[in-house]
């Protein structure tokens, strides 16, 4: 006898889930309801009714403190509703896979969609997803029911969980007929897709099938029918003890699946009491049996085990094929995997529902990897990196869970890995890594390097100070490992480091390409006393105020504005002490080559009086030129003193009376303008130098004469001389030469002063 058994038999992930939770509430109560009986197995709902778990299917029943778990098939929105109004505690069992259905309905319902399921209409789990689109949904069972729906639909279509796969694809050709828009969601769960493909395939090559399951269970009574299809001995028994152990024969090849319902120890029952059976038939020698059959007999697959345990069986490794005396069940829990937490373990994925993964993992229940603990990024989505039948490594987090469940990570071990690969680069602290912010935290952010996490303290986010950490979160960082705690795998990256060292290595680049005698553009910063510091792309430089302009600059805030755009000369780069001399005035036309044009010998010109000195005043014309008016220039009249007639501050009109770029000198005249503006002053000035004029005329005359007076005296003497007489010359009365110089007039007619005779005779001497 050869006993195969199938290895997706027995509880799916569903109905272990909502069993556990069962379990779990039943530690912290005597008595706790299911809404409808929690799975389709009258052995397993009589277990569970002695344990206190009582079905009912009326939620007026309860009472306030009573606590109800919706089964893995679902319900409405209308029980959570009603449940919540009256304050009744509930668990929600319902199974990953059929709440994305009961999601999608409601989407297409709400989109105004015609809601299609394929299933039994009386199904508890399709009238619950029926309940998610109002009960406005078309129930069809197969093709047929597909031929009285109306035609010209938007339609969204959907399959109940257990349905044949046969059947819904003829259900799918048919209804796309009736539909414009057909929206087809293939939510058959993947756990019963593969229980009845390996039915179907069990089924073909075995003599006997032994179907284990509920009567009232759809998906046991579907695999059964599935068995009919290729095997003509099929036995559909609910019970171990149904077991029709007169049929078997020794040298049957027997085939034996599980519903979803069916717990494991009912298998083991099965096949322990097939173990009797192939005992008496050993002893009894009326049953033939060979040393092959007998090592066939030993080939023997078991719900749950992993598939290399299953191998080892088959290949009759373990004891019980060495040791005819142990049992099939002794080596089935034998072959068993162990699991503890913290255990890596290598698994099969049986079902991605919600974004939650069910992993076989040889174990009695099969595990399951929450969303959370899928990937360290949260961004990764399991259906997009993962299949049903894939092979993943996996972390026991918890045997039980407080539903019940066997916890698992793949976020660990992707962890565990991707830290060995990171700890592995080479110049670890030294590479920039490409990370990304992936949440705020107490203090900074966590960002992913490599899919590892690392913190990066506030601080060390940037150069700046950062307002909000939220706006780094999804955003990319470049990151510079600074600290590896590697006991407790943490790292701290920094941000900070990275763009610092960016930031000098452009400076460098930038320094290089300063050149002395370059035009550059910058912007004004910072204005001092002695100069202004200007930016000129990363790196300021100081225009010295002597640089400014052209002309004295008192403050270079007089000329320069903070934020102000000019253009400058590199006048000197020291990038050793990073020290840049900028000139501004250097690009600005001097002062001096227009002032010919600007100031044209004769123009009058107004200006402020800005220093007074002895020989005359300075005027300012513009900034950067000054003109001076000399001291005789000043007024009409001769002045002793400049500030006996302007004041520093006045201003002045002048004539321009020359004009000497090269010397940077422009001479003005004040009188000049006086005189212009002023005939009546002219010509009083003109009649007094005509009265001077005169006067000096008269006086050389006078000195001409006496002139002409000792010359003949001298000639007298001369000649007196000659003829030997020596006349004694009289010095005393030789006229003095002063006198000879000016007559003083007589004093009750004198009109004119000293000063005056003295002017003359300086003017006369000019
Ligand atoms: S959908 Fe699949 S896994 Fe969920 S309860 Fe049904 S058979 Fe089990």
């Amino acid at each position: 006898m050869q006993i195969i058994v199938a290895k997706h038999s027995g509880f799916c992930f569903g109905v272990q889930r909502a069993l556990n939770m069962v379990e779990q509430n039943l530690a912290e109560r005597d008595k706790i309801y299911t809404y409808g009986e929690l799975i389709h197995n009258e052995v397993v709902i009589e277990e569970l009714k002695k344990k206190g778990v009582v079905p009912i299917e009326d939620i007026c029943m309860l009472n306030q403190n009573d606590l109800i778990i919706i089964r893995s098939h679902g319900t409405g929105p209308g029980t959570y509703e009603r449940l919540e109004k009256l304050g009744i505690a509930f668990k929600d069992a319902t199974c990953p896979y059929v709440k994305r259905i009961q999601k999608t309905v409601k989407k297409h319902h709400d989109l105004g969609h015609t809601v299609i399921i394929a299933g039994k209409a009386d199904h508890p789990e399709v009238s619950g997803i029926n309940g998610w689109c109002d009960n406005a949904g078309i129930v069809v069972s197969d093709e047929k029911d597909v031929d009285s729906l109306p035609y010209g639909m938007t339609a969204c279509l959907t399959a109940q969980t257990t349905l044949q796969e046969e059947v819904y694809e003829k259900i799918i050709l048919r209804i796309r007929e009736h539909c414009d828009g057909l929206y087809v969601y293939n939510t058959i769960c993947d756990t019963a897709k593969a229980r009845q493909h390996e039915t179907e395939e069990l089924s073909k090559k075995c003599g006997v099938m032994v179907v284990i399951g509920g009567f009232n269970s759809s998906n046991t009574r579907k695999l059964a029918d599935l068995c009919r299809k290729y095997c003509k001995r099929v036995y559909h028994i609910q019970n171990p003890k149904e077991l029709p152990l007169e049929i078997i024969n020794a040298n049957d090849i027997i085939g034996i699946v599980a519903g979803a319902s069916t717990p494991d120890w009912m298998i083991r029952e099965v096949i322990a009491r097939m173990s009797e059976v192939e005992k008496t038939m050993a002893e009894d020698p009326k049953v033939e049996s060979s040393e092959d059959e007998r090592e066939a007999t030993a080939a023997v697959e078991e719900p749950d085990l992993k598939q290399s345990v299953a191998e080892e069986l088959e290949t009759g490794t373990t004891e019980a094929n060495d040791n005819h005396e142990t049992s099939f069940e002794e080596a089935v829990e034998k072959s068993m995997v162990r699991i503890k937490h913290g255990q890596l373990i290598t698994g099969t994925v049986v079902q991605i529902a919600d974004e939650e993964v069910c992993v076989n993992i040889g174990y009695k229940s099969d595990g399951f990897i929450p969303k959370n603990e899928f990937s360290s990024d949260p961004d990764v989505k399991p259906s997009e990196v993962l299949s049903v039948g894939d092979e993943i490594v996996v972390e026991v987090l918890k045997v039980k869970d407080e539903d019940g469940n066997v916890l698992l990570s793949r976020k660990s071990v992707e962890g565990k890995k991707l830290w060995d690969e990171l700890m592995h680069e080479a110049n670890l602290e030294e590479k920039v890594f490409e990370g990304i912010g992936k949440e705020v935290v107490k203090g900074g952010l966590i960002a992913s390097i490599k899919g590892v996490r690392a913190f990066v303290p506030a601080s060390q986010i940037s150069i700046k100070y950062v307002e909000n950490l939220a706006d780094y979160v999804g955003q990319p960082l470049k990151l510079r490992i600074i600290e590896v705690d590697k006991s407790r795998k943490r790292i701290v990256a920094s941000q900070k480091a990275v763009l610092m060292a960016e930031a000098e290595q452009e400076k460098k680049e930038k320094w290089s390409r300063l050149v002395v005698g370059s035009k550059v553009t910058g912007v004004v910063r910072r204005l001092t006393s002695f100069g202004a510091f200007v930016d000129i792309g990363g790196i300021d430089g100081l225009i010295h105020v002597t640089d400014i302009a052209w002309g004295r600059v008192k403050q270079p805030s007089d000329i320069l504005k903070v934020n102000q755009q000019i253009e400058v000369l590199i006048l000197n780069v020291d990038a050793e002490k990073e020290r840049i001399s900028l000139g501004y005035k250097q690009l600005q036309p001097k002062p001096w080559t227009k002032a010919e044009e600007n100031y044209p010998v004769g123009s009058v010109v107004e200006g402020k009086v800005v220093r007074i000195v002895p020989f005359g005043a300075f005027v300012s014309l513009e900034p950067t030129i000054d003109g001076l008016i000399h001291i005789s220039q000043v007024a009409v009249r001769r002045i002793a003193k400049v500030e006996d007639e302007i004041s520093v501050g006045n201003i002045v009109r002048c004539k321009v009376l020359e004009v000497n770029p090269e010397a940077k000198r422009i001479s003005l005249s004040r009188k000049e303008v006086i005189l212009d503006e002023n005939p009546e002053i002219a010509e009083e000035i003109a009649r007094e130098k005509q009265e001077r004029e005169r006067l000096n005329a008269e006086r050389a005359a006078q000195r001409a004469a006496i002139a002409e007076q000792a010359k003949q005296a001298e000639r007298e003497r001369a000649k007196a001389s000659a003829s030997g007489k020596h006349e004694r010359v009289d010095h005393e009365r030789r006229p003095r030469r002063e006198n000879a110089d000016y007559d003083l007039p007589p004093v009750q007619q004198s009109t004119t002063s000293l000063a005056d005779l003295f002017s003359s005779l300086t003017n006369n001497e000019e």
